[in-house]
């Protein structure tokens, strides 16, 4: 048999397989990827050429395909309203006190001392704004597969497969999280299972194809103890393989035992919703990380096609970022997917610096965020259970 190393994509020649009897022209050249698969992947030339689908391999992995350029020109985003006037809320020593107790109760060791004798000295609020961009976004990528022939209509050829582009699909309500997998029409065809070679059953693993083996009892040498006979191989030394029941060959498991596959091209749709969040320095001291799970007040919500940076906000940094990130998101996405929504908000979190004396010390815990959640990283009464 003659191969010949297929070496890029274009290429018209490929492996000469009498399997199939495709001529050496007729074989697709496979993108070298293909080549890193197991051995029991198909080859290569077992899928046709699909103009449109020259990339796609078996297995996925293909690149996401860029969507083609829109046809109408982009929308003009809309400018964003400026911000409704916006006051800092602050939370009365009552609800700091409040907070902190639940915080300490929580806590299975931390002792209630500081809650019930601590004196409250100052309360600081820090209020921070919180940029949050999200993208709904559609790709597509591509795979060859297949399954056991059984019938299935076999539409290869019968006119060109459209684009991968062109085929619809319903997508899910903004920002859903959604898969569909959708099979390619006029690329299904049928060919011979490359695992059997068009047998249908493969020798057995067990046995490697002889039926039998060697008999556990006597381990081969039809005898027992002495000269008795082995009653288990009836002195045979060899025992059928429970496997195959002694046929020496299994079911092929690739096609099924069907002799032949039916491979096509799946399309594979993914709807999700990339987020970048940009959190406005603050100076209360409490880690920005600490804000991530922690809602806050919404000063501004934008949701349309493309959004339009944010301009006029009164903290510059936060109007820097929207510009950045509405950049970002477009460079990141328009090329490798296709853009359905975008959103954009503005939160206030509320951050209250506490200060209180307990035992003569001064202490410090935060209360942040719409939920009052607190952290006290110095708080003066844990034991046992906060020493790791
Ligand atoms: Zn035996
Ligand atoms: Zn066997
Ligand atoms: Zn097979």
């Amino acid at each position: 048999m003659e191969r010949r190393i297929v070496s890029d994509y274009g290429a018209n020649y490929g492996t000469v397989n009498p399997i199939y009897g495709l001529p050496a022209v007729a074989a697709m050249a496979a993108p070298p990827a293909a080549s890193n698969h197991g051995p029991s992947a198909p080859p290569a030339n077992m899928f046709d050429t699909v103009p449109g689908y020259e990339g796609t391999v078996a297995g996925g992995g293909g690149g996401y395909l860029p969507p083609p350029m829109p046809t109408a020109p982009m929308p003009v985003p809309e400018q964003a309203p400026s911000p409704p006037d916006w006051h800092i809320p602050s939370i009365s020593e009552e609800r700091a006190r409040e907070a902190f107790a639940t915080y300490v109760s929580s806590n299975c060791c931390y002792s209630s001392g500081p809650v019930k004798d601590g004196v409250i000295t100052n309360m600081e609020s820090f209020n921070t704004y919180r940029y949050r961009l999200e993208t709904f976004n559609e790709s597509r990528s591509t795979e060859w597969t297949q399954e056991p022939f059984a019938g299935q209509p076999v539409d290869a050829g019968v006119q060109p497969a459209p684009g991968p582009w062109q085929i619809t699909a319903q997508p899910p309500a903004f920002f859903q999280e959604h898969k569909q997998t959708i099979r390619v029409p006029y690329t299904s065809s049928v060919k011979n299972c490359h695992v059997c070679l068009g047998m249908g059953r493969n020798p057995c693993k067990t046995c490697t194809g002889a039926g039998s083996k060697v008999c556990w009892v006597c381990n081969g040498s039809g005898f027992r103890e002495g000269n008795d006979r082995c009653s288990h191989c009836n002195g045979r030394g060899r025992e059928n393989c429970s496997t195959c029941n002694g046929n020496g060959s299994c079911q092929c498991d690739t096609c099924h035992g069907k002799r032949q596959l039916i491979v096509f091209i799946n399309l594979n749709i993914k709807w999700s919703t990339e987020k970048d969040d940009f959190v406005a320095q603050d100076l209360s001291g409490l880690r920005v990380e600490k804000l991530q799970k922690v809602s806050g007040k919404e000063l501004f919500k934008d949701a349309q096609y493309m959004v339009y940076p944010v301009m006029g906000f009164p903290d510059f940094s936060v109007a820097q970022a929207s510009e950045r990130l509405v950049r970002d998101h477009q460079v990141k996405y328009a090329q490798t997917s296709r853009i359905l929504q975008q959103r954009q908000t503005i939160e206030l979190i509320p951050v209250t610096k506490v200060s209180y004396m307990w035992k003569g010390k001064s202490h410090v815990y935060y209360v942040y965020g719409n939920e009052f959640e607190v952290n006290a990283e110095d708080y003066p009464a844990t034991c046992c259970c906060s020493v790791m």
